[in-house]
């Protein structure tokens, strides 16, 4: 039995790790035994979301769901698969966590926080006869949390919910608890590795793992799609697919791999069955803060020119300050100019 894994190991083994290699599985024996000495407890709450994060989470295959959430995350609280409901879920499976655990607890959040009308387009149980919003019980709570894990892109950056017109004025839970720590585990849903992994190391380490500008473990969130992508071949010969069931690189049907980061290249989805790319379809650059604000299925329409194609997240951030159109930067603007994207020579000429 395993009794100690030291933090670089952890970090080499979260970042290392591939399709292969099942992270949780290889992780639960460590996590039993700290759940077992008293690592902290977590509770997971969800608002405004479409759940499709718990759902990555139940597909983790191995151990199964229950082994994961039972003996390797210490999870006290789940809206879906916890059996608590109503008054009993809200007050002794959630604020009695809290009150028994101050700044010893995990929260985990789901989806972002509808902050219209004083929260009411989000309610999650009541009191007294009195309807307690999501944004409150995220306040309570989450101010009270050792540190918030926001899982899934929508309660990291706003996600879907909070894309404009946003009519429920939809915000990051970032934006209603401050002087909390918080990581940000995006994606649209989040890969179960990169949730596993992440709790893993709170509790194994009590510690948050290093994050990048925009608050994302950079164990699994440091490289580039573009860098490591199969159809990089194509796009550095300047051959690109105009149909989805087309070879070549997928840029000029919407893919922002160059800006997207993420490591679904080695890590792949589905227990190691296959990833976004592979399959053909786009990457959506669904880790990014500003996803899904742009063109789901277009190229690009603007790309500022400046930094490299392979700057680390840091950089970008500090170059394009969090912008909506963040940049296929520096030679991928530089193939624009060349002409080596965009309407090819005939095309050109017919339009002429
Ligand atoms: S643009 Fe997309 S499909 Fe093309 S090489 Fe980069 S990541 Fe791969
Ligand atoms: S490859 Fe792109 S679309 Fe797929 S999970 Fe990663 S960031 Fe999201």
């Amino acid at each position: 039995m395993p009794t100690k894994l030291s933090r670089r190991d952890f970090i080499r083994l979260c970042a290392g790790s591939a399709a292969a290699i099942s992270l949780s599985g290889y992780l639960a024996p460590f996590m039993a035994e700290a759940v077992a000495a008293g690592a902290p407890p977590v509770i997971w709450l969800q608002g405004a979301s479409c759940t499709g994060c718990s759902i990555s989470l139940l597909n983790t295959v191995h151990p199964d769901i229950q082994e994961v959430l039972l003996n390797t995350i210490s999870l006290r609280y789940h809206p879906n698969i916890s059996a608590a409901a109503g008054d009993l879920a809200i007050k002794d499976a959630i604020y009695k966590v809290a009150e028994d655990n101050p700044k010893g607890f995990f929260l985990v959040v789901e989806g972002s926080v509808p902050t219209g009308a004083d929260g009411l387009y989000c309610m999650v149980g009541e009191e007294n006869g009195k309807p307690i919003p999501f944004m409150k019980l995220v306040q309570d709570i989450g101010s009270q949390a050792q540190a918030i894990l926001n899982f899934g892109t929508c309660s990291a950056f706003g996600g879907i919910p909070a894309t404009p017109p946003n009519p429920t004025e939809c915000k990051p839970v970032g934006d209603i608890v401050k002087n909390v720590p918080i990581i940000n585990v995006p994606g649209c849903p989040p890969h179960p590795d990169w949730m596993v992994g992440t709790i893993a190391h709170v509790l194994l380490y009590n510690d948050i793992p290093e994050l990048d500008t925009f608050g994302r473990p950079k164990m699994f969130f440091e490289n580039i799609i573009h860098d490591n992508c199969p159809r990089r071949q194509y796009f550095d010969n300047a051959i690109f697919a105009k149909n989805f069931s087309e070879p070549g690189c997928l840029l000029e049907i919407g893919c922002k791999g160059p800006i997207a980061h993420c490591d679904a290249t080695t890590r792949l989805w589905n227990g190691g069955v296959n990833w976004c790319i592979k399959s053909g379809a786009p990457c959506i650059a669904c880790t990014e803060p500003e996803f899904p604000g742009w063109p789901m299925y277009e190229r690009m329409p603007s790309m500022p020119v400046g930094s490299a194609i392979t700057a680390t997240a840091d950089q970008v951030g500090l170059v394009v300050g969090g912008a909506a159109v963040v940049g296929i930067a520096g030679h991928l603007a530089g193939n624009v100019l060349t002409g080596r994207i965009g309407p090819k020579k005939a095309e050109k000429e017919g339009d002429k």
